[in-house]
């Protein structure tokens, strides 16, 4: 570039070879586009995910790192990631959906995707069934000839029910059906839906998996090739697709998953326990106590049971309110899976939009209370809980 003038130095920088080394860090490659020597490289990496990168809308290494590395956790054979958790949902549903086609979800559902699928009712001419996360003889039943997908959660939102994947993805595979799991309150150390039967596993990796509050992202990981290329051709068009700099810094969350899983369930189990001794309480939601209607699932499913738990107070909505109100170490936010610990009530917020008699149906009262249990040392988190109920 030196017989350039200055004015076209600045544009086109210098990118030195690396002579026989690499970065230990996956690199970021924040760009929007490749550059080619050979024109029929940039014609054969258009329309397919395994040829050259040629433009970000439909791949970037860096990306690719994540497909990969989500991909290899969950033991798929390759995977979409996306802006958000919705941005793969919905790649997943309107990748995979027609006008005229029925779905069978579990009831409850994480409360941004119950809304989709209502908007998809209402205006694309999809129908909907629903029933509960852990019943495959009811599955059976609501198998219609344009039934094609089944949608589950491993854990759901905010009562934290555990899904019989083994028992709905069977059920679904029978009948032909596509099975897609949100996993993202186990994360892929907890479990790994395909093992237990599951065609597609969805993750908002804006909670555990990049875990620190700072970046939003999703991904869809998919257990047969066929899946993969057809959502990864819809979502390649759809424009979901997160910016280099979101998947980097999920990538650097996520190399300590593990880590963080283990102090997050720890934790949680702690508090949950405690909790459930406390004459304040007059109910705890955690897969891992006894007292959880899923708890036998959850024991044969789980070797342990995730960050996030709920509670309800023996003076209901007020007492619940007070308590949030009390806090000062876990913060009154809206999201899960971060360093930090987080309290919501979901009946105002998270689940605002559920008529009384819904709530009910999803075990939400007016007073509970959801806790996304961070990394903190447990007694500062116990000693902020307990003055907060008194
Ligand atoms: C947060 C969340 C989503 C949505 O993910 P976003 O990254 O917020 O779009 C989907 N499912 C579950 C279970 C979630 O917790």
């Amino acid at each position: 570039m030196t017989d350039f003038r200055p004015e076209t130095r600045t544009v086109h920088l210098p990118q030195p070879p690396l002579n026989g080394s690499r970065p230990i860090t996956v690199p970021l490659y924040q760009t929007s586009g490749f550059i080619f020597d050979d024109p029929a490289v940039f014609a054969d990496g258009m329309g397919r995910p395994d040829g050259a990168f040629v433009y970000g809308r439909m791949s970037n290494p860096t990306v690719r790192s994540l497909e990969e590395a989500v991909s290899g956790l969950e033991g798929g054979v390759g995977a979409v990631a996306t802006g958000s958790g919705m941005g793969a949902i919905n790649a997943v549903l309107f990748g995979l959906l027609a006008p005229g086609d029925h779905l069978i979800a579990q009831k409850p559902l994480y409360g941004g995707t119950a809304a989709m699928i209502n908007d998809m009712v209402g205006r694309f001419g999809i129908t909907v069934s629903y029933v509960a996360e852990d019943d495959p003889a009811a599955l059976r039943e609501a198998v219609r000839p344009e039934t094609r997908l089944v949608y589950l959660e491993t854990i759901a939102n905010p009562v934290t029910q555990v899904a019989d994947l083994p028992g709905m993805c069977a059920a679904a595979r029978e009948a032909g059906l596509i099975s897609v799991v949100d996993n993202t309150f186990a994360s892929p150390i907890l479990c790994r839906p395909i093992e237990h039967g599951a065609d597609i596993v969805v993750h908002s990796t804006t909670k555990y998996l990049s875990g620190h509050t700072d970046v939003l992202g999703g991904i869809a990981v998919f257990a047969s090739d066929e899946l993969y290329r057809k959502v990864w051709a819809f979502a390649s068009k759809l424009g979901a697709t997160p910016d280099p700099f979101a998947a980097w810094l999920t990538l650097r969350g996520m190399q300590t998953l593990s880590l963080r899983m283990e102090r997050h369930c720890f934790n949680t189990r702690e508090l949950a326990t405690r909790l459930n001794d406390h004459p304040a309480v007059s109910a705890v939601y955690w897969p891992g106590l006894p007292s959880h209607r899923s708890y036998e699932l959850a024991a044969k499913l789980l070797p342990d049971f995730g960050g996030v738990f709920s509670f309800d107070l023996v003076g209901g909505r007020e007492a619940g309110e007070r308590f949030m109100s009390s806090v000062r170490l876990a913060l009154l936010a809206p999201s899960l899976g971060g360093v930090e610990t987080l309290v919501l009530h979901p009946a105002t917020t998270s689940h605002r939009t559920l008529t009384a008699e819904e709530l009910a149906r999803h075990g939400i009262g007016e007073g509970t209370v959801r806790v996304a249990v961070g990394i903190e040392h447990i007694e500062d988190l116990w000693a902020d809980i307990e003055q907060a109920l008194s």
